[in-house]
């Protein structure tokens, strides 16, 4: 995609590309919700939830929506005859974060290593989450059908190491279960919240509905502060910006952010860049971009502009 962070230059086939490459991330797909392909979404995609990191000799895959899909013909076609080995790190099992990885060509190839971690969804165990999808009636071919290597693993620690890479999980506010992670690379550290809902507007628990109204607000709060803790000092944040702030006015609950909010907690943690994320399905290219400049019209923040930008 062109807008992607990323260096575009490939070494030749021959070489251990991953190893040789320096860091970079690329985006698969940036939308929310479901696939919105068309000629309104060709600027910043209309595929689901897909980013590829490499960094430390890694190649890191966070989420596994529609966009894996174009990202799996690209490795093909870089790897050729060379294994892939790959992790996919997976948020939750929403549709448009796990619905792409039938499709997933490397997963058919007994050459390639890819191991896919996740924690448990609320009332299903991570390895049921994603093979149930590819389960009949829903596809014709099982997980365990699949002629790549693959290694599902559920995770049990909030902090845990891929290779050199040492990841950190945190729980975010999302309907069911739904985590964030933080990438801590020796060329900077990525944190990626695809779907987060600000605490203080809406908050998403299974206690949620025995508290009283203080404990609600002082959880939310409590949540709030551990997550600032959690991103602060990011060089790169990947956050959910869904709504316009009239939109999320009538989205309250849905599970998702406004812009304003979504810059206002990259402010509180005072990360280096925000990349707005998780587009609405009903945004085109043209209200995705003027996002940012709607958002300086309202003059909250000018100053965090430059370094606030749409994927
Ligand atoms: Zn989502
Ligand atoms: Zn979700």
């Amino acid at each position: 995609m062109k807008n992607a962070c990323q260096n575009s230059a490939f070494p030749p086939a021959s070489m251990p590309s991953v190893l040789a490459s320096p860091a970079r991330i690329k985006f698969w797909g940036t939308r929310g919700s479901i696939a919105v392909p068309g000629s309104g979404t060709l600027r910043f995609g209309g595929n689901t939830t897909c980013v590829e990191v490499r960094a430390d000799g890694e190649m890191i895959v966070l989420d596994a929506g529609s966009g894996i899909r174009p990202l799996g013909v690209a490795l093909d076609n870089e790897f050729g005859t060379q294994p892939i080995k790959l992790s996919l790190l997976i948020t939750h099992a929403h549709w448009d974060h796990i619905q792409g990885l039938p499709f997933f060509r490397p997963a058919y190839n007994g050459k390639n290593e890819i191991r896919i971690l996740g924690f448990d969804g609320a009332g299903a165990g991570f390895k049921e989450i994603m093979a149930e999808p590819m389960r009949a009636p829903f596809f014709p071919i099982a997980m365990r059908e699949l002629s790549g290597k693959i290694d599902i693993s559920r995770l049990s620690e909030m902090t845990f190491s891929l290779g050199k890479v040492q990841v950190h999980a945190i729980f975010v506010n999302h309907p069911g279960v739904c985590a964030g992670y933080r990438l801590l690379t020796s060329a900077g550290s990525i944190a990626f919240l695809p779907d987060h809902e600000p605490y203080e507007f809406f908050l998403h628990s299974a206690r949620g509905n025995k508290m009283s109204p203080e404990q609600a607000k002082k959880t939310a709060a409590d949540g709030h502060e551990a997550l600032v803790q959690f991103l602060h000092g990011s060089d790169i944040l990947i956050l959910d910006a869904q709504y316009t702030d009239e939109e999320y006015q009538r989205h309250i609950g849905w599970g998702h952010a406004s812009v304003s909010s979504a810059v206002a907690l990259a402010l509180d943690a005072e990360v280096h860049r925000l990349l707005l994320f998780h587009h609405d399905p009903g945004h085109d290219d043209q209200m995705a971009s003027t996002d940012c400049s709607a958002f300086a019209a309202g003059n909250i923040v000018p100053k965090f502009l430059p370094r606030c930008l749409v994927v």
